[in-house]
């Protein structure tokens, strides 16, 4: 990782964490965090604590199976996929473009549902938090030049008190049997389900490149 400012140094973390009173573990969970994103984000930064908390309210860890759902595609699918192990290549993260950010997690279930956890960004409790609820609310007033290391040790210090939590149930996809199939435009195979009427969904929908040569 190489931050560009000095606040998104490991040490400005690190101290910033301290100053904050970050558990030693979620600590390096952090810095694992911030370097997959490539920076420290504000937004993988509260994510951690989300996850943290999902984790904790499932009495489960990353060695666990988990599931996951996440309400935003921006930053929060770092946060499951580096402390949870839910990963998209792992087919247990969807992402749903709600535009909230939130997330659900649940362990395997066997049946149509499963009781999950859902934590949430709560408007109410930022209030306690300036400088995390001006940048939260995308206000002129967040000044990142001058603000950041501000907002930082503000998210570290606030940990999941600006998170609320509730339980609920959520649908499961239980794996299903497929065949390989021919598309007659292309000629590369694709599994059944995903066929477009008679083609791929390169050849259809889903275009997305063209031959140069
Ligand atoms: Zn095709």
């Amino acid at each position: 990782m190489q931050p560009s400012h000095k606040e998104e140094s490991p040490e400005a973390l690190i101290a910033s964490m301290n100053r904050g009173g970050v558990p030693q573990k979620l600590q390096k969970e952090i810095l694992a965090l911030s370097e997959f994103h490539t920076y420290p984000a504000p937004g993988v930064l509260i994510g951690a604590f989300m996850v943290d908390w999902c984790l904790e309210l499932l009495g489960a860890d990353k060695t666990r199976k988990l599931y996951g759902v996440c309400e935003t595609p921006k930053c929060l699918p770092d946060a499951l996929q580096v402390l949870a192990h839910v990963t998209i290549g792992n087919n247990r993260l969807k992402i749903v473009p709600i535009g909230k950010f939130a997330i659900t997690m649940n362990p395997p279930s066997e049946g149509p549902t499963a009781d999950a956890v859902r934590v949430w960004v709560d408007l109410e409790k930022l209030k306690m938090f300036p400088t995390i609820d001006i940048w939260y609310a995308n206000s002129p007033a967040f000044d990142k030049k001058t603000m950041k290391q501000q907002l930082f040790d503000e998210i570290f210090l606030a940990g999941k008190k600006i998170l609320s939590t509730e339980k609920v149930r959520v649908k499961v996809t239980q794996k299903k049997k497929w065949k390989s199939v021919t598309c007659p435009c292309c000629g590369e195979k694709v599994p059944d389900y995903l066929i477009e009427g008679d083609k791929c969904g390169a050849c259809g929908s889903m275009k997305y490149y063209e031959q140069i040569g």
